[in-house]
C-alpha cells in the first residue's frame, strides 16, 4: 500500500501519532480506523471461521441434550424446532458473510444484529423453560454470552451492545415471566458477571490487537522512509514504480518520470558544511513532495542528491508544466549557494521522461530516458528542464487526438 503522504516532517507518520496520542476509547481517527477494520477482518478471519463451525457443532449438542432431558414430545421439542428454525439461517447468512466480500466488509454489524437477535430469543427459550422447572438452559445463556464477547470476532463496543442485550433480556423476561426471586438474583449476578468478564477480556483483546497494527505498520512505514528526509526510499520506490508500470501498461496511459538532481551539491558541502547539507536537502525534499498529491502519486529519494518524482497520467498541461515549476519553486527556496556558478541560490537540474508503457517499452528504459535527459540539462549547463517524449507503437483509444506522435522528442 502506499502510506498517506508525509506532515511536514519524517515524524509525522499517523502511526506513530496515535501510538502517542493513545487509544483508550478503541477508535482511531477515521483514515486509520478503516484501515484498521479492513486489517483485523483478515486478522480474525480463521478465528472467526472456527468460531462459526464451533457455534454449528454446540448448538447440534445442545438440541441432542435437550432432546434427551426433555424428551422428543412437549416443551422440549418445540424448543428445538424454534432454535433450529432462527439458528440455520443465521449460521447460513455467516457462513455466506465470511465467504462473500461485499457481506464481509460488514461483519461487524451482520454479527452483531445476528448475535444479538439470537441471544434474545434464547433468552426467551431459557426463561420460558426456566419457569417450567427445566433451568438447566440458564447456562446455555451464560456460555452464549462469553461466546459472543470472546470468540465471534467482534470488536468490543458491537461485543459488549450484543452480549449485555442478551443478559439484560434474560433478566427482563425473567422478571416478566416470574422467574422465582432468589434464583432470578443469582442468575442476574452471574449473566452480569458474565458480561463483565467477557467485556474485560475483549477489551484486553482489541487494546493489544490495536497496538499489534500501529506498531507494525509503523515499522514497515520506517523501512520504506528514507530517514532524513521522509521521503520514500529506492527500495520502496523500485517496488512501487513496477505496479505504476504494470497498470499503465494495462490502461494505456503515460508515465511521467521526472528525475531531480541538485546542481554543484559537492560544492555546497564543501562551503556550507554536511549539516547545512542535510537541511537543503530536506527543504528541495519537501517541495518536491508536495507535488504528489493524487494517491498513486510517487515522490522519492532517488539517491544522494538525487530525487524522483512519477505522475501515472497526468493531465497533460499539468505533466507540462510541473517541471519547470518545481525548478522555479527550489530556487524560490532561495538556499545561498556563493559557490555555483549559475546561480546564487540552491539549483536542480530536471530530467523529463513521458513515456507510454507498450510493446517494446520497459520501465528501465524509461527511467534511462529520464536520467539521460537529466545528463543533457547537466550539459547545457544546469538549472534547467529537458522533457523527452515516448509513444508506444500501439495506438488506443485512450491516446486523445492532437498529440505528438514522436519518438523521443526532446
Ligand atoms: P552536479 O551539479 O553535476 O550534480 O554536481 P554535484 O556536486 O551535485 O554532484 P556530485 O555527484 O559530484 O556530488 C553529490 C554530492 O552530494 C556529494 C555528496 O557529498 C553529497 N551528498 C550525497 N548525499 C548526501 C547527504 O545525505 N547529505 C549531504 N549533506 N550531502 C550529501
Ligand atoms: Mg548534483
Ligand atoms: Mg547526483
Amino acid at each position: 500500500m502506499i502510506f498517506p503522504s508525509l506532515d511536514s516532517d519524517a515524524s509525522g507518520s499517523p502511526f506513530g501519532r496515535q501510538l502517542r496520542d493513545g487509544f483508550n476509547t478503541l477508535r482511531f481517527e477515521p483514515g486509520l480506523e478503516k484501515d484498521f477494520r479492513d486489517y483485523y477482518l483478515e486478522f480474525s478471519r480463521v478465528r472467526v471461521q472456527i468460531a462459526v463451525g464451533a457455534a454449528l457443532a454446540l448448538m447440534l449438542v445442545l438440541v441432542g441434550f435437550d432432546y434427551v432431558i426433555s424428551g422428543e414430545e412437549g416443551e422440549g421439542a418445540v424448543r428445538n424446532v424454534v432454535r433450529l428454525a432462527l439458528l440455520l439461517p443465521m449460521l447460513g447468512l455467516g457462513i455466506l458473510t465470511l465467504l462473500h466480500p461485499d457481506l464481509r466488509s460488514r461483519q461487524q454489524t451482520l454479527f452483531g444484529v445476528g448475535a444479538t437477535a439470537f441471544g434474545c430469543v434464547s433468552s426467551y427459550i431459557a426463561v420460558t423453560a426456566g419457569v417450567d422447572g427445566a433451568t438447566h438452559l440458564f447456562g446455555a445463556s451464560v456460555l452464549l454470552v462469553m461466546f459472543i464477547n470472546l470468540f465471534l470476532g467482534l470488536l468490543f463496543h458491537t461485543a459488549l451492545f450484543a452480549s449485555g442485550s442478551v443478559a439484560l433480556s434474560y433478566i427482563a423476561m425473567g422478571a416478566l415471566f416470574g422467574l422465582p426471586g432468589e434464583v432470578l438474583f443469582y442468575q442476574t449476578m452471574v449473566l452480569i458477571a458474565a458480561v463483565a468478564i467477557g467485556g474485560v477480556g475483549v477489551y484486553t483483546f482489541e487494546h493489544a490487537v490495536r497496538r499489534g497494527y500501529l506498531e507494525s505498520r509503523m515499522l514497515s512505514e520506517l523501512a520504506q522512509r528514507d530517514g532524513l528526509t521522509g521521503l520514500y526510499n529506492r527500495r520502496l520506490f523500485d517496488d512501487q514504480v513496477s505496479r505504476i508500470w504494470r497498470q499503465a501498461r494495462r490502461e494505456r496511459s503515460p508515465v511521467q518520470i521526472i528525475l531531480i538532481d541538485i546542481d554543484y551539491f559537492k560544492v555546497f558541502n564543501d562551503l556550507y558544511g554536511h549539516q547545512a547539507g542535510d537541511d537543503c536537502l530536506r527543504k528541495v525534499a519537501e517541495t518536491l513532495n508536495a507535488a504528489a498529491k493524487r494517491p498513486l502519486d510517487l515522490c522519492a529519494r532517488y539517491g544522494g542528491e538525487e530525487f524522483v518524482l512519477v505522475l501515472s497520467d497526468p493531465p497533460r498541461d499539468y505533466a507540462e508544466t510541473l517541471p519547470e515549476r518545481l525548478r522555479r519553486q527550489v530556487a524560490a527556496l532561495g538556499v545561498p549557494h556563493e559557490g555555483s556558478p549559475v546561480a546564487n541560490v540552491v539549483t536542480v537540474s530536471i530530467g523529463v521522461a513521458m513515456v507510454t508503457p507498450g510493446e517494446g517499452r520497459s520501465l528501465a528504459g524509461a527511467v534511462q530516458m529520464a536520467d539521460e535527459a537529466l545528463y543533457q540539462a547537466k550539459e547545457e549547463g544546469r538549472n534547467r528542464v529537458i522533457f523527452r517524449e515516448a509513444f508506444s507503437s500501439i495506438t488506443t483509444g485512450s491516446f486523445r487526438a492532437g498529440r505528438r506522435r514522436a519518438s523521443d522528442a526532446a
